[in-house]
């Protein structure tokens, strides 16, 4: 996956949101996990270009910021899903790290032998790994419930096979 073919969309998530965070870098969106201690901070992350989100009642109001009122991490993705206007043609799946929000890499199934288990070695292909930690993701039954549950809540049609974003 190319640098070219990210999504535009770059959130700054407060780090009280960490569950959202993963999420928001399952669609394949760069989000950072930073400390929104105040304005300062909030005013250079938007002139770097992110979009933050927040919990903070202070922040509660704010054009720039997209408050997040739920404290249920899926009802926080709905929010800023539908607050930010994410659209399907957006969504990367699977392409980011969601431990250190790297993009990761496309790699040969040869060379994860001995990193992942033998059932998965034998019968999964599509391997990806990050460049940052060294994590190696696999498709898998772990990914088709991630699935379910995102098309449950997005209304999305998310099956396997269509992650590039070409659909
Ligand atoms: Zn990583």
């Amino acid at each position: 996956m190319s640098e070219s073919d990210e999504p535009e969309k770059r959130f700054a998530a407060d780090v009280m949101l960490g569950r959202l965070t993963k999420w928001l870098r399952v669609l394949g969106f760069d989000a950072r996990s930073v400390l929104l201690a105040n304005l300062a901070v909030i005013e250079s992350l938007i002139s770097g270009g992110f979009i933050p989100v927040t919990r903070r009642e202070k922040f509660r109001g704010l054009d720039s910021v997209i408050f997040i009122g739920s404290d249920d991490h899926f009802e926080q993705l709905a929010e800023v899903i539908s607050l930010v206007g994410v659209g399907r043609e957006e969504v990367r799946l699977f392409s980011r790290c969601i431990l250190c929000n790297a993009g990761l890499d496309q790699i040969s199934g040869q060379t994860v032998f001995g990193a992942v288990p033998d059932y998965v070695f034998e019968t999964a292909s599509d391997f990806r790994k990050c460049p940052r930690c060294g994590r190696v993701y696999w498709p898998g039954s772990h990914r088709r419930k991630m699935i379910g549950q995102l098309e449950s809540l997005t209304g999305w049609r998310l099956r396997e096979g269509e992650e590039g974003g070409t659909k």
